[in-house]
């Protein structure tokens, strides 16, 4: 069920509850701005999402009310995240849906980060 990105911020979603360390994630980075971990269901061979650690909704309340401080910190832990993964050379895809058109299903800002293989063209 895609979520409304104008929604408030719901305090019970599973990545805030990922982030109180109240649900068990694989983390694979972790620091004062962004937590990354393994999908749960991966859609490629390697598939990471990247939350900021602010109780931001979507891309859309997060471009918009973020600190410089949080938004510089956020895209350094997903360029950090992708680096140490090896995945510069080869390529990745980022991804961040919102909304009901992007799909986006967890309330809290996301970015889908894949790699390991090819993974072509999309627009979907
Ligand atoms: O962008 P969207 O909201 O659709 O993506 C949510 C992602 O969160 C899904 O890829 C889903 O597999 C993942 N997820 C997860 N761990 C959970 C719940 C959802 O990795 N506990």
């Amino acid at each position: 069920m895609a979520i409304d990105p104008t929604q408030p911020y719901d305090d019970d979603n599973i990545f805030a509850r990922i982030l109180r360390g109240e649900v068990p994630a694989s983390k694979v980075y972790e620091d004062d701005w962004a937590l990354a971990f393994h999908d749960v269901a991966p859609q490629a061979k390697l598939h990471i999402l990247v939350i900021p650690k602010g109780r931001y909704v979507s891309w859309d309340d997060f471009s918009a009310t973020a600190s410089a401080e949080e938004i510089t910190g956020f895209i350094r832990a997903v360029g950090h995240v992708a680096r140490e993964h090896d995945l510069v050379e080869d390529g990745y895809r980022l991804l961040a849906n919102v909304g009901a058109h992007g799909g986006q299903e967890v309330p809290h800002l996301h970015v889908h980060l894949f790699g390991g293989q090819p993974l072509g063209r999309m627009i979907a």
